[in-house]
């Protein structure tokens, strides 16, 4: 058992700090949109723990998100469920940077993770956290990632997935589910009808509840991407981030990783956070534009072909607004055209397929670069969220009216096509 640093959770809208063992979701004075942060003692960090002594480490777990155990809310190794999360590689692109005019541009690869999101880092806190409270049952309600994720990590301890989805979800997600062996609860209604209908069940039959942004241990497990980024650039922030927001957990976990990595004195600033969402679910993009607090957000359109970022009334809304308005970033859309453009240019200029939720932070940036929201010469970490096996629908849509060279059995045909190619 390692020592825990983990002091206390305050609410992201009021202020009010909680004892741990009092609260387990939600602020309970402001309810849903009362998201909490977990609070460490960063005097007692900065004595005890240096970058060199992280960064010395050899243990298999320390080769994973763990590798920052004293700064997550954890103590048991024995809790850490066995799967490889996290320490993805930063790929760096250079061919997309000279494109863009940027003097740097690299690719946080989390579409590597063993369920193929960034996801299975809030999974794995999570799965970890039910380990150390002997709970036997998880629940979540997702048609997409965040249900792959829970039923990936929790097959790999022996763990109950109850998973809430709406009927009409796509088969090919269901089927991820199946394959690992989750329950799945089939909601005749919407997401939303899902979701109401998972935090009924958790509090009726006492099931730990891993939905997104209510949970606080999602974005802790986010926050370690952010970790990961810093160190693999030699305790830097790049100067900008950019990544895809609907729930706008994954922004408000990476915010949290820089702060905290702020707090302990190892960066000497948070990078700029730049939020991109699809057009027919730009909530967030509205509510930054025109100043609108989180608490007055009204639920807004869902309508995108990118569904791991489609989202009606963001849950994690509060931390999601606060982390772009005070690193200076930005909000952006993107169209469905453009995030479907964006798969196949992103994958040719630097060998990293994205699924759609995805491609739309690289249809983003070259809206930030286009917009004078990333300035010539900066330095822009991109966020691979998503794999792009995880929607092969999207990807083939996205190379639609393109198509292999028919060459019969003749080399003169293969001729023709190379001479025609230029690839002599
Ligand atoms: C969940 C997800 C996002 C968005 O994360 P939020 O926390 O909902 O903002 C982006 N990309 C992919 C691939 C995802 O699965
Ligand atoms: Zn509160």
């Amino acid at each position: 058992m390692t020592q825990t640093y983990l002091s206390h959770y305050q609410c992201a809208l009021c202020g009010r700090a909680y004892a741990l063992d009092i609260v387990t979701y939600t602020c309970p004075t402001c309810g849903a949109v009362g998201t909490l942060d977990m609070r460490y003692d960063y005097t007692a960090l900065r004595r005890d723990l240096t970058p060199a002594h992280l960064s010395a480490q050899t243990q298999p777990h320390t080769l994973t998100m763990w590798r920052y155990l004293p700064l997550l809310p954890m103590t048991e190794t024995a809790h850490i469920p066995p799967l490889h999360v996290g320490w993805t590689p930063l790929i760096p692109a250079p061919r997309l940077a000279a494109a863009l005019g940027l003097r740097e541009v690299w690719l946080k690869d989390d579409g590597r993770n063993p369920t193929g999101s960034l996801k299975d880092r809030a999974s794995a806190m999570v799965v970890g956290r039910a380990q150390q409270l002997g709970v036997n049952v998880i629940t979540t309600a997702s048609t997409g990632n965040a249900a792959a994720a829970l039923a990936g990590l929790c097959a790999s301890v022996g763990m109950r997935a109850v998973i809430f989805v709406p009927a009409k979800a796509p088969p090919a997600k269901i089927a991820q589910l199946l394959v690992y062996g989750a329950t799945v609860l089939l909601v005749d209604g919407t997401y939303d009808d899902a979701y109401a209908l998972s935090l009924q069940a958790s509090a009726e039959y006492g099931w730990y509840c891993r939905n997104t942004g209510m949970n606080p241990y999602t974005a802790e497990g986010k926050k370690t991407a952010a970790l990961e980024i810093c160190e693999q650039l030699g305790w830097q922030s790049p100067d900008a981030l950019i990544v895809s927001v609907g729930d706008g957990n994954i922004i408000a976990g990476q915010h949290k990783g820089f702060y905290d990595l702020h707090q302990l004195g190892w960066v000497e600033r948070i990078p700029r956070l730049i939020g991109v969402q699809a057009a027919g679910s730009d909530n967030l993009v509205r509510a930054w534009e025109q100043g609108i607090s989180a608490e007055a957000m009204q639920r807004g359109g869902t309508e995108t072909l990118a569904d791991s970022i489609s989202a009606g009334l963001p849950s994690d809304r509060t931390k999601a607004l606060r982390a772009v308005r005070e690193t200076g970033g930005a909000y952006l859309r993107v169209t469905d055209a453009e995030i479907l453009a964006a798969i196949p240019s992103m994958a040719r200029a630097s060998g990293v397929f994205a699924e759609p939720a995805c491609a739309a932070a690289y249809a983003g940036l070259i809206k930030a670069v286009e917009s004078g929201v990333v300035r010539t010469g900066e330095s822009v970490v991109l966020l691979v969220t998503g794999s792009g096996l995880k929607d092969i629908r999207g990807a083939m849509q996205s190379v639609e009216g393109e198509g292999g060279y028919p060459v019969g059995r003749e080399i003169n045909a293969v001729r023709d096509v190379v001479a025609r190619l230029n690839l002599a």
